[in-house]
């Protein structure tokens, strides 16, 4: 019966991790995964969800069920952090991390709109036609991307948006956009959403970096935009790198939809959640929810989250410059216009493979740099080489 099994090709990122973690090389260095690392090169506890943890948040006695749609208290302060103060018709549910968001939506989305098509950046995170087409979806692309550029591609972006079917549902990255870091300015965005309300798209936001860019409120300005003109719309929150509790699986869906009845919208949330995992993990929430919800830790929180961003735009500075030194003739100009963990570097897959063997340093296939793995001590050793196979 499993004799003909296919071959699962593994995520190339992690498998790139496994080759990374098996070089013996003392100084290499990983600029692969999207994992944000401190200075030391570790992963962070951060103090606040440490604090909240240390007060007893997350440690339950019996391990009993949640409800299908997660912990009230936390649903409560997600909607305040994506929203705001914005007072629109949302609803909002826990989920298994962003990646859970985005199949509760997406198993949602195929239940209500069964012939809509999912139109996501051209690139994106690789896992996002895996999730829509394993729902079910026709999974299509619209410019993002210039390369000539390396800029974002707005006049594609508008001219593809403004063929779409009314209903179509239009993938986007309110912020950090990932792989390429390049982020719409807020023009851009108006002018976007502007197509999306006139052609009556419905835009998905994935936001895994809600504060990586600029900050928590200016982060999620095109999620808030949209409420405010009253767009319906889906928002996929993560909330494993801005609270760094990756394996704990804490994320949540919000959908925003003015005319809808709430109870019928959490109802069709509830069944998504119901026939895939019933409910979501308890601990992990329960520390975001205390954090957010006790005003000092709360601004204990931001303030890890700005120093976070502040030293992923030093480490983006300094290779910018130091680069800028070794080949003054190129233009590394885009290390420092790009937001969040990561920066598409152009390089060719014969540079890459050179980083890796010549030097240890691991970079995906496509480019990307994760820019959290660079630290005060394996920046310069990075740039020469860069420098070397760019050169
Ligand atoms: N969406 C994007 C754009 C991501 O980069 C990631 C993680 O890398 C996710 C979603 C999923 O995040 P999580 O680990 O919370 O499932």
């Amino acid at each position: 019966m499993f004799d003909r099994l296919p071959a699962y090709a593994d995520d190339p990122i992690l498998g790139l991790f496994e080759t990374y973690k098996a070089d013996p090389r003392p100084d290499k260095v990983n600029l692969g995964i999207g994992i944000y690392c401190d200075e030391a090169g570790q992963v962070p506890v951060l103090e606040s969800v440490r604090a909240a943890r240390e007060a007893g948040a997350g440690a339950h006695g019996p391990s009993v069920y949640l409800p299908t749609e997660g912990d009230e208290a936390y649903r409560h302060a997600v909607r305040e952090l994506v929203f705001g103060g914005n007072t629109g018709n949302i609803v909002v549910v826990q989920t298994v991390a962003g990646t859970g968001a985005l199949k509760v939506g997406a198993d949602f989305l195929k239940g209500v709109l069964p012939d809509a098509a999912i139109w996501m950046p051209d690139p994106t995170w690789a896992n996002h036609e895996a999730i829509f087409a394993g729902a079910g979806f026709s999974v299509e692309s619209y410019p993002y991307y210039a390369k000539a550029t390396g800029r974002f591609d707005l006049d594609g972006a508008v001219a593809a948006l403004r063929k779409l079917q009314a209903g179509s549902v239009v993938l986007l990255h309110p912020c950090c956009h990932n792989p390429t870091g390049v982020d719409p300015s807020q023009a851009e965005w108006r002018a976007l959403l502007d197509v999306i309300e006139q052609r009556g798209l419905l835009p998905f936001f994935d936001m895994a970096y809600q504060g990586f860019a600029h900050g928590v409120d200016e982060d999620a300005w095109a999620v808030r935009e949209c409420v405010r003109r009253g767009i319906a719309c889906l928002v996929a929150s993560s909330f494993s790198k801005i609270f760094s509790l990756y394996g704990e699986r804490v994320g949540a869906l919000a959908v925003h939809a003015s005319s809808a009845d709430q109870g019928r919208l959490l109802g069709q949330l509830k069944l998504a959640i119901r026939r895939s995992y019933s409910c979501p993990p308890a601990q992990g929430a329960a520390l975001v929810e205390a954090v957010l919800s006790n005003a000092a830790w709360n601004a204990q929180w931001r303030a890890e989250l700005d120093a976070m961003r502040a030293r992923m735009r030093a480490m983006r500075t300094g290779l910018h410059r130091m680069l800028g030194e070794a080949l003054p003739e190129q233009d590394f100009g885009f290390l420092v216009e790009q937001s969040g963990m990561f920066s598409y570097s152009g390089l060719s897959a014969r540079q890459i493979a050179a980083l890796q063997s010549r030097h240890g340093v691991y970079v995906v296939g496509s480019g990307r740099i994760c820019v959290a793995g660079l630290n005060e001590s394996n920046i310069a050793r990075v740039c020469e080489a860069l420098a070397d196979v760019c050169g």
